[in-house]
């Protein structure tokens, strides 16, 4: 059954559930909390990283990846005359576009750039083993490594301010058994043990407790500053196309080959999620597009076929997998995070309390 308000059903996600009028749980969360939304003050927020960093080169970490959403929050930071180190990080699945766009980026605003290039041998490790466990967010390995490049740079340059690209305008919405928790460090070590061969020598893995005390002591803080800020998408695309030569690759967080892979062909043919979906209900929710116009995007595949096709064997060759291994691993019966070690089960008592506070924190554009 399909909500009523957005464009998700009940098929899509064990979790989402319909009330007496056809509204989902999602589009009645995310009316919730925006009616409770306390306006922050821009000014108040930019005095703070100004004044907290006084005696830095750099007063805020801006995590980059050539998308649209962080290529603006840097845009916003040389407007509110910021100082911001941009960091990207490299997991060798970086688009020539998504390059192109963070040079841009730092030409055009003379911001310094410091990029952390994982081992390729030893990140294709990492993410073959998730392959092989048969679990839904492989992608968890790359977002909890940029969480930890981000935290733990903060941390050795001592820049308290971490500006995220996080943005509840067009990313708000995700079905919960869509991706698993991206600081579940437990599972990743669990997993890579199991199906990996090399040692992990270069990811940046952040453990639970690391992390923990970074939230505890509050010794980084998180600025949503596109929540703050009146963000549409579609404006700043055109905006960042005429101010810095900005190029435009189509979906969200195609700045990655292999995500566009993973969320154009694996996850809807072997996990049945269209992420779109996702998107196109968080912007039915903001008002960015009407649910007329979402149902008749999702007409379209979410890959043009010659892309695919093209980024299949990119990806496999990469990877260094034939068709049949890849198909072999298609084929297996679909896991759960939780039927590997992690922290929702094997420290059950203490993760359920934590969790929920660390659970949803952390997304950024990649
Ligand atoms: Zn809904």
């Amino acid at each position: 059954m399909l909500c009523n308000n957005c464009v998700l059903s009940t098929e899509d996600d064990s979790s989402l559930t319909l009330d007496d009028c056809g509204i989902c749980n999602y589009c009645n969360e995310y009316k919730l909390e925006h009616s409770n939304k306390i306006p922050q003050s821009i000014e108040k927020i930019i005095a703070k990283i100004q004044q907290d960093g006084k005696n830095n080169t750099h007063n805020c970490i801006i995590g980059v990846s050539g998308g649209v959403d962080s290529t603006y929050l840097t845009y916003k930071a040389h407007q509110y005359g910021l100082k911001p180190l941009l960091i990207h990080y490299d997991n060798g699945w970086n688009s020539s576009e998504a390059v192109q766009n963070i040079n841009k980026l730092v030409e055009k605003f003379n911001f310094d750039l410091f990029t952390y290039v994982n081992d390729w041998q030893e990140f294709k490790d990492i993410q073959l083993a998730f392959m092989k466990a048969s679990v839904i967010d492989i992608e968890l390995v790359t977002d909890h490594a940029l969480v930890a490049i981000l935290l733990k740079e903060a941390r050795r340059r001592k820049i308290k301010h971490l500006l995220t690209g996080h943005n509840s305008a067009s990313e708000a919405i995700l079905p919960k058994s869509w991706y698993h928790w991206k600081n579940d460090s437990l599972n990743i070590r669990a997993i890579h043990k199991k199906f990996g061969s090399l040692p992990m020598k270069t990811y940046p893995y952040l453990s639970f407790w690391e992390n923990y005390i970074i939230e505890k002591r509050k010794l980084v803080n998180n600025v949503h500053l596109l929540n703050v800020i009146d963000y549409n998408k579609e404006d700043a695309k055109k905006l960042m196309i005429s101010e810095i030569g900005w190029k435009d690759y189509g979906g969200k967080h195609f700045e990655s080959i292999f995500t566009r892979f993973y969320q154009g062909y694996i996850l809807p043919v072997k996990f049945g999620v269209d992420k779109r979906k996702a998107h196109l209900s968080t912007l039915i929710n903001s008002g960015q597009i009407s649910r007329e116009d979402a149902l008749e995007e999702l007409k379209n595949p979410p890959y043009k076929k010659e892309i695919l096709d093209e980024d299949k064997q990119y990806v496999l060759k990469k990877l260094n997998i034939s068709e049949k291994e890849f198909q072999d691993i298609m084929n297996l019966p679909v896991k759960k995070h939780t039927d590997y070690p992690s922290f929702f089960n094997k420290h059950y008592k203490w993760s359920k309390m934590l969790g929920k506070k660390f659970g949803d924190e952390f997304y950024f554009d990649k």
